[in-house]
């Protein structure tokens, strides 16, 4: 099994999609290892998107994710990652197909409702900078 970095981002939980998105991870048969609403503190944030650093988008970015509360979210199971980035849809909510939560929810590609992490090394980073205590 396997765990990767799930966020409600602050449009999501502004919308109020919080047990909308939940609701899918659990239907389609991942588990929560770990649940938290917080409000991101810029230097999480800054790690968080470190490889964007540098792009257009990075500050705009960073603004957007510190801007409400988030969901964070550690999710478990088989093909954990792959199968959330399916529940997710593409980055580009309006390229995303119908059906997933992007596809659904969002036009817009800054505020596009989640963030999941993309690869086994992604996720083990990004789990240890969310949640450090968890075991
Ligand atoms: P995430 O990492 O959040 O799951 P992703 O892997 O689908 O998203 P990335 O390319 O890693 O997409 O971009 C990270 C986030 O940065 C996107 O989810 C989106 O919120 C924002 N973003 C990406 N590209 C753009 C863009 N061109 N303009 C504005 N925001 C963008």
């Amino acid at each position: 099994s396997e765990r990767t970095l799930v966020l409600v981002k602050p449009d999501g939980v502004g919308r109020g999609l919080v047990g909308e998105v939940i609701s899918r991870i659990e239907r389609k048969g991942l588990t929560l290892a770990a649940l938290e609403l917080r409000t991101v503190k810029r230097d999480i944030a800054e790690q968080h998107y470190a490889e964007h650093q540098g792009k257009g988008f990075y500050e705009s970015l960073l603004e957007f994710i510190t801007s409400g509360q988030v969901v964070a979210l550690v999710v478990e199971g088989e093909r954990a990652i792959e199968a959330f980035r399916q529940l997710a849809g593409a980055t580009d909510p309006v390229k995303a197909n119908n059906g997933s939560i992007r596809g659904d929810f969002a036009t817009v590609v800054q505020n596009n409702i989640v963030h999941g992490s993309d690869s086994p090394e992604s996720a083990a980073r990004e789990i240890k900078l969310w949640f450090p205590d968890l075991g």
